[in-house]
């Protein structure tokens, strides 16, 4: 058995502790300040787009969580394209692997660059096709698949540079 004498541990724990008080911090006054992700996030919410989709299911049949419900019926609108009636992806089965998105024939559906959906309740994480909307504009697709979409994002915030540009000042 290894032998210490007794306080070694707690002294080298203090020295690091004052160690680090002599240093910028690198955290973030979090929900004040908000770090851009990266542009090709995959965000914890999908994106859909109602003018694209053609009720295929492709995205559906891809997922191997079985998180996507699609309810269509015939429509009598021209090319022939299913009425979408239920579009819910389930977050709470959701992994973020993207493949739906890299399924999607049509270009319909996106990963989000939103990273706070943390709900309450199980149910709440559900999102209906009118939460992940991408014509109402209140959602943000991210650049995952989609490079025309990343070089139009903001640039990703790292924290190694906001030290950096501490220690300069
Ligand atoms: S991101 Fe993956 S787990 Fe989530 S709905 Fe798409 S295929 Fe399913
Ligand atoms: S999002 Fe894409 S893959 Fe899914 S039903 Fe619509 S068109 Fe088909």
């Amino acid at each position: 058995m290894k032998f210490e004498r007794y306080g070694i541990g707690i002294a080298k724990g203090l020295m690091v502790t004052i160690k680090h008080l002599f240093r910028h911090p690198i955290t973030v006054q979090y929900p004040e300040q908000r770090l851009h992700p990266s542009r090709r996030t995959r965000g914890n919410e999908l994106v859909w787009s109602k003018d694209k989709c053609t009720g295929c299911a492709t995205c559906a049949k891809a997922c191997h969580e079985g998180a996507i419900r699609i309810v269509t019926s015939t429509s009598p609108d021209i090319n022939n394209n299913y009425e979408v009636e239920t579009y819910e992806v389930d977050t709470g089965y959701c992994i973020f692997c993207g493949l739906c998105v890299e399924a999607c024939p049509f270009n319909a559906l996106f990963m989000g660059y939103a990273y706070e959906r943390s709900q309450y309740r199980r149910n709440d994480l559900v999102q209906s096709k009118e939460d992940m909307m991408l014509e109402s504009g209140k959602k943000q697709p991210s650049g995952y698949f989609f490079p025309e979409i990343a070089k139009e994002l903001p640039r990703q915030t790292l924290l190694l540079e906001k030290i950096t540009e501490r220690e300069e000042e």
